[in-house]
């Protein structure tokens, strides 16, 4: 047995370990990708995995190093990190992909958009429904008076016109009707009180009410709504909207205004939490609605929405400088969360954002590969009551590993900054396909060398090996072949263990 210390802690190992298991045995996290246990160890390339040993100035890959009598490892400090997250930037600097597709991002009310097209486009419309409802209460009246910057971003705008998603939004929406009745948690014997009936109150009711909070909104108009109420919508939209909270449970108490009413003063001790879902609060004097406070103002933390009172938030266009609804809709999920936090007695940090990486602008050539297989060119009015086929029409370009995909995790951990060493040279955007099967796209490749050791180790036929040199090398089929021929026995097993998206199925 071995002994050593690694970030001051004694640890004993047996002859031949290396300090990545010596470290594992600790319970420390150090990341790594280009290493799989028992398939390929010995050939570091992604330098994720760095410490520092006995205080050399050179810092070497711990799944590499074998630890030695009385070796000293520092694999926590400051430069240490540093050296890791330089290397992770390193390979961003040639990293083609978006992990968040660029209409998810531009979402200010955050549907899931791709995954909603994914769902219309294979005709599942019932979950379609459900999981449009689940993330935005006003699909209906969105899907016609939103900005959609879901479109300006989408990456097919670029090429022959955006995917109509706020079409399908609406269609989707249209749906509905009555044919979706959220599921809630058992009630919680909580109360929130409301105070404010536009798209940010009612959206954090109705997120409220799923969690099974008891939600009570007041508003000084007789229907709820707000603004909402004075956009140009087709008969029953809105309604049909505000009908998925009302079937939940949601109370209201119209005609009640805050100040004249009642008071925020008598509101806190009957509720559990009051939000402030009314416009231009920001600027109001805190006393004339009845608070005792000795601030003029509401102050608002930007980082959970509770304002200078204990218990009271407050969010949507009270605090901010122009009225958008999806924003507000966006706006009044981030509260409910909050809320929700605060009643679970635990601390909620809004806007933090998702790492992502994002692919540069295409050429017409890389468009094409991207495109392969989405629906051709149509006008949004050719595509009315057309979702299906107009969902087609998205080209996927959110990453199929998006949620499990190593490299993207590290970086996240890292605080990694994807364009840190970004230049003026790219590789070629390329996907290719094997039919029903494995998809690669070398772009998103880091040359770890996992998939060529597993096709090695299966003895696979043709198996898969590196082309190249140096920092244009990438993964292939040898003598020409397809991926089909490379990967005929375990492309399964290449695709569970591939640290990136690289290597993925088609789904
Ligand atoms: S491979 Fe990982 S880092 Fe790259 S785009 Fe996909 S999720 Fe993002
Ligand atoms: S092509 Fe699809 S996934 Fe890509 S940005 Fe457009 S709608 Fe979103
Ligand atoms: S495709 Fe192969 S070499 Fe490239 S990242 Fe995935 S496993 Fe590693």
């Amino acid at each position: 047995m071995i002994k050593l210390t690694i970030d001051n802690r004694p640890v004993e190992v047996p002859d031949g370990s290396t300090v990545l298991d010596a470290a594992r045995s600790l319970g420390l996290n150090i990341p790594t990708l280009c290493f799989l246990a028992g398939v390929k160890e010995n050939r570091p390339s992604c330098m994720a995995c760095v410490v520092r040993v006995n205080g050399d100035t050179r810092l070497v890959p711990s799944c590499s190093t074998r630890v030695t009598a009385g070796m000293v490892v520092a694999s926590e400090t400051p430069d240490v990190k540093a050296a890791r997250r330089a290397a992770l930037e390193l390979l961003f600097s040639d990293h083609l992909g978006d992990c968040i597709s660029v209409c998810q991002r531009a979402c200010p009310a955050h549907l899931q958009i791709p995954e909603t097209i994914r769902l219309v486009a294979a005709g599942k419309m019932d979950e379609a429904i459900a999981l449009v409802k689940e993330n935005i209460v006003f699909p209906g009246v969105l899907g016609r008076i939103c900005r959609a910057p879901c479109e300006q971003g989408c990456r097919r705008k670029q090429y022959d016109g955006p995917v109509a998603i706020q079409l399908i939004e609406r269609e989707v929406a249209d749906l509905a009707g009555q044919r979706y009745v959220p599921a809630c948690a058992p009630a919680t014997g909580k109360r929130v009180a409301i105070v404010g009936a536009g798209a940010t109150g009612l959206s954090a009711a109705f997120f409220l009410l799923k969690l099974g909070h008891r939600v009570t909104v007041f508003d000084d108009h007789a229907e709820p709504g707000g603004q909402m109420r004075a956009a140009a919508l087709p008969a029953g939209v809105l309604e049909a909207d505000i009908e998925t909270i009302r079937q939940i449970g949601l109370e209201y108490r119209g005609s009640q205004r805050l100040g004249q009413n009642f008071t925020l003063d008598e509101l806190r001790p009957q509720y559990d939490a009051v939000v402030l879902a009314v416009g231009g609060m920001a600027q109001t004097d805190y006393r004339q609605l009845g608070a005792a406070a000795t601030e003029r103002t509401i102050r608002i933390s930007p980082v959970n929405f509770e304002t200078s009172v204990p218990g009271v938030f407050a969010g949507g266009t009270c605090i901010r400088a122009s009225y958008d609804p999806a924003r507000s809709v966006g706006d009044g999920k981030l509260l409910a969360e909050c809320v929700a936090g605060h009643l679970a007695g635990r601390s909620v940090q809004i806007g933090v954002k998702e790492f992502t990486s994002t692919i540069p602008k295409l050429t017409t050539e890389e468009y094409r590969q991207l495109l392969n297989g989405a629906n051709s060119a149509l006008t949004v009015h050719e595509l009315i009551g057309e979702a299906q086929t107009a969902a087609g029409r998205c080209c996927h370009c959110d990453c199929r590993a998006a949620n499990d995909c190593k490299l993207r995790v590290v970086a996240e951990n890292y605080g990694v900054n994807p364009k840190a060493f970004a230049g003026e040279h790219r590789r070629a955007f390329e996907i290719i396909r094997q039919p029903g099967g494995v998809i690669f796209e070398p772009g998103k490749c880091i040359s770890c060398g996992i998939c060529v050791a597993i096709a090695a180790q299966a003895q696979e036929p043709l198996g898969l090996t590196f082309i190249g040199r140096g920092f244009d090398v990438k993964v292939g089929v040898p003598l020409a072949g397809t991926l089909a021929d490379g990967l005929q026995k375990i492309g399964a097993e290449c695709v569970r263990h591939c640290p990136t998206g690289a290597l993925e199925f088609e789904r």
